[in-house]
């Protein structure tokens, strides 16, 4: 079995390869076990919500089947290695997405299918990736569904996807599936040190909000609106709290200043509300979406079935969005809602 020596990593533990791999240890040393004893599989998905790293784990992966280093793979100094660091390895194909919904289209899988009986250009393997693959259609799955069952020996497939569930079981049952899981706060305040975000309260703040997702973390700290739509959030979560119905009113308003922001508020009350759900069946989550501390005070105060109310009232409203309800009309009956339901 072949492991990290100290020397590849930093002293908050990060790899240091070309790639910054901060959290994600189990699925490394899964990945490390294998190709160690040289039982890496043909295909592979990568899984969990958008932020935790999916992507750097395909590229770790692929730097890990094609590098030449016989002592420590992937060195991150070799010519694949820097090949695949730089997105500039012909044998590592990014499978394009297609159209609005970022699915992938028919006739690009049928061609990427026969590609893959193609020998690869530099060395012994072929890497096709399937990036952010939820919206892949389950006609898409049944065309590459011949070359996973069977590929040519020269071929490898990694897909990365929010969910398993989309996957049919045909193709699930010869994909190794591994789990991308949610660093720790030191983790998070790392990654966003090297980000270049160097202010305390931001980085606590951020924390606090999407602790455990590196990605989510990242992309808040470097947007303002983020910010805004969460402090929007939390006065929406403590008005449910205190059931001020006048504050509640008011937040949702502001919370809902146009369609986008509108999504991501139900979103984000949509995750506290499952981990105040996750809270109050005493499972100490890690998986705690968006502040923590509010989460637990909702998990204390109401009942499960008035959290699963509060889950149905948000989906409802989302799909209001949709079909072009005013959001001031949208923000007055969800708040009548809530009221209904507290
Ligand atoms: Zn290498």
């Amino acid at each position: 079995m072949k492991r990290y020596n100290d020397g590849d990593k930093n002293s908050h533990g990060v790899i240091m390869n070309g790639l910054k791999i901060y959290s994600n240890q189990n699925a490394i040393d899964t990945l490390l076990n294998m190709s160690g004893s040289g039982r890496l599989s043909h295909s592979f998905l990568f899984y969990g919500e958008s932020g935790l790293g999916k992507k750097t784990l395909a590229k770790f992966l692929s730097m890990l089947i094609l590098c030449e280093d016989r002592q420590n793979k992937p060195c991150g100094k070799c010519n694949p290695c820097i090949k695949i660091l730089s997105n500039s390895h012909p044998d590592v194909i990014l499978a394009q997405h297609y159209g609005k919904r970022g699915g992938f289209e028919d006739r690009m899988l049928k061609e990427l299918s026969l590609d893959a009986y193609v020998k690869p250009n530099d060395g012994q393997f072929k890497i096709y990736i399937f990036a952010d693959s939820d919206n892949i259609s389950i006609k898409g799955q049944n065309i590459l569904l011949k070359i996973i069952e069977e590929p040519p020996p020269h071929a490898k497939f990694i897909f990365t996807a929010s969910g398993k569930d989309i996957f049919l079981p045909t193709i699930l049952s010869r994909v190794t599936a591994i789990p991308a899981q949610p660093a720790t706060r030191e983790q998070c305040r790392t990654a966003l040190i090297d980000a270049g975000i160097t202010d305390e309260g931001l980085i606590d703040e951020v924390i606090n909000a999407f602790g455990g997702n590196i990605g989510k973390c990242i992309d808040a700290a470097r947007n303002e609106d983020i910010m805004k739509a969460v402090a929007n959030v939390k006065n929406v979560c403590k008005a449910i709290i205190s059931r001020n119905e006048y504050a509640l009113q008011k937040a949702l308003f502001d919370a809902l200043s146009d369609r986008a922001a509108a999504f991501s508020t139900f979103q984000m009350l949509t995750l506290i509300m499952r981990d105040a759900i996750l809270y109050q069946s005493g499972a100490n989550s890690q998986v705690m979406g968006i502040d923590r501390t509010l989460s637990e005070q909702i998990g204390g105060k109401f009942t499960i079935d008035v959290l699963i109310a509060m889950i149905d009232i948000f989906k409802n409203s989302s799909a209001l969005i949709d079909r072009n309800m005013s959001l001031p009309l949208i923000s007055a009956k969800t708040t009548a809602d809530i009221f209904a339901a507290l």
